[in-house]
């Protein structure tokens, strides 16, 4: 029986990961849930945290995108030991005006986000580089089906919930779309919004050897390295411009050019640039005279996760989710695997906490 947790703890850039343990044998509060992490992988957000681009408070567990497994619970969640699960990344308290009169949980007036909190705060399992994480009492709990993968299931609680919530932002109507960016998010928008029915989604991306994905994912790859011309590229096959744009690349230069791309009356949402370099390069006038919509879409609702969970299901027999994630490195190396990311040979490096010796 397995007695203590193991952490590999985070206390600001530039220092290094320190492995630490505590012990499990703490009583659960109401509604909690004791969680072995099979597999967690290495959010873009994570490596902002990690470089320094945004600041969290340290010393804390980091790592939000995970799968795991059940080991017990307080009192009022009825889950079996050994259930597979993933779960909201925001706590929220369900009765605030966010929660219950805005239908966005995720701006909770006392939320709590996994893989941002201290190791001060209750038990200090609050992230997911570690062998155990506490669910709390406001967390969104989903089971996960056995025919999924570990690794094609960590990023779903982040990544693909979120592109979830983002595609729903855009009527289904809207037939021709631009996706600026093929990173993990830019090939679930590929994927999410061809299953939605959009005729046309056209993914603007850098760098090369990400275009096999995007076209396996149903985009179709556009060359957006520096002294390409993709507006005119596109806008050659559809003169009046797109009917929506989604922003995942986190580059604010990009601004521009979705405003370009964009048809009378069309839709923008911006998912991408979530960080402070994010001053947007354009006119009001430019935005009222072409009646756009601009549209900022920030984590995602308990329903978003069910969808995209049901989406993962449904989809996964066709599409190659598991090549976009690594082989799984050993929880104490945290830092080889976040030097991985780096390579972007994939686009999530995944870690196994539990189960794998090393
Ligand atoms: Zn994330
Ligand atoms: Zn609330």
């Amino acid at each position: 029986m397995v007695n203590v947790a193991r952490l590999q703890v985070f206390h600001g850039q530039g220092t290094p990961f320190s492995a630490e343990e505590l012990p499990l044998d703490f009583a659960l509060a109401e509604g909690e849930v004791l969680v072995a992490i099979d597999c967690a992988t290495i959010c873009g957000s994570d490596l902002h945290t990690i470089r320094g681009v945004r600041a969290e408070p340290t010393p804390a567990v980091l790592g939000h995108e995970a799968v795991g497994r059940v080991v017990r619970t307080g009192a009022g969640r009825q889950l079996a030991p050994s259930t597979r699960v993933t779960w909201s990344i925001a706590d929220s308290c369900g009765v605030c005006k966010p929660c219950a009169e805005y239908d966005l949980p995720q701006k909770c007036e006392r939320l709590f986000k996994y893989g941002h909190a201290t190791l001060a705060d209750r038990t200090g399992l609050n992230g997911c580089y570690a062998s155990h994480v506490v669910l709390r009492r406001g967390t969104h709990i989903v089971e996960i089906p056995d025919e999924l993968d570990d690794a094609i299931v960590a990023p779903v609680n982040c990544a693909l919930a979120t592109m979830v919530h983002a595609v729903l932002a855009c009527p289904a109507d809207r037939r021709v779309v631009v996706v600026q960016g093929g990173g993990l998010l830019g090939i679930y928008a590929c994927a999410l919004l061809r299953d939605r029915g959009a005729s046309h989604v056209y993914c603007v991306e850098r760098d090369k050897q990400r275009f096999s994905w995007i076209r396996r994912f149903g985009g179709t790859p556009i060359d957006g390295s520096p002294g390409s011309d993709p507006v005119r590229q596109i806008k050659h096959e559809h003169p009046r411009g797109v009917d929506a744009v989604f922003e995942v690349a986190g580059a604010k230069e990009l601004f521009a050019q979705g405003i370009e791309l964009l048809r009378a009356g069309g839709l923008y949402v911006l998912v991408g640039l979530v960080h402070p370099d994010s001053a947007l390069g354009a006119t009001a006038e430019t935005l009222i005279r072409k009646c756009l919509t601009v549209r900022g879409v920030h984590n995602y609702a308990p329903q978003h996760l069910d969808e995209a969970v049901a989406f993962l299901q449904r989809t996964a027999p066709d599409l190659p989710y598991g090549e976009l994630v690594s082989p799984p490195l050993p929880l104490e190396r945290i830092q080889e695997a976040i030097d991985l990311t780096a390579s972007q040979r994939w686009l999530r490096v995944a870690i196994r906490p539990n189960g794998l010796a090393g």
